[in-house]
């Protein structure tokens, strides 16, 4: 048993809902609460089907790839942590009024909020526009030309 959890920033109860407590959801919620939370439906479905396009045309594609669309651990990992206003991300035993609503809630902590939704969502239109390069390296690496090196080679040998 997880017992209860405080506001790392406050130290609220996370029942007792504080100010930084943007997100608490039952696992099985959490990522399309999120993506709710942000209003980011739309680049959120853009960014899920490039993806899938991408790992289908590389032949990488696998069911543990797409986990970020609706594991949180994943989500949090692709996603949230890299946030400045990210505070943290905790799990919570809770009973509901019956025994059947008991589960473990993610609770998504974060010292602004509405600040977390905004870049939130600008991240998932950033990446849900970006292009992976196929190839790492590429033609710009041969270019750089080592003349220095090979000048100061031949003054050596001068
Ligand atoms: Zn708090």
């Amino acid at each position: 048993m997880i017992s209860q959890k405080h506001c790392p920033f406050c130290r609220e109860p996370a029942l007792t809902g504080c100010e930084h407590l943007a997100l608490a959801a039952e696992g099985r919620d959490f990522v399309r609460r999120c993506v709710e939370l942000c209003q980011g439906e739309k680049p959120w479905r853009a960014l899920c089907e490039t993806r899938h396009r991408e790992e289908l045309a590389s032949g990488e594609w696998s069911p543990e790839r797409e986990d970020y669309t609706w594991l949180e651990t994943a989500f949090c990992e692709e996603f949230l942590k890299a946030l400045t206003w990210f505070g943290g991300m905790e799990y919570e035993w809770r009973s509901g009024a019956n025994p059947a609503q008991a589960g473990f809630w993610v609770l998504l902590w974060s010292k602004a909020p509405r600040r977390l939704w905004w870049e939130l969502r600008d991240e998932l239109e950033c990446q849900g526009r970006e292009r992976r390069p196929k190839v790492a390296g590429g033609p710009k690496s041969e270019l750089r030309n080592p003349k220095p090196e090979s000048r100061r080679q031949t003054s050596l040998r001068l």
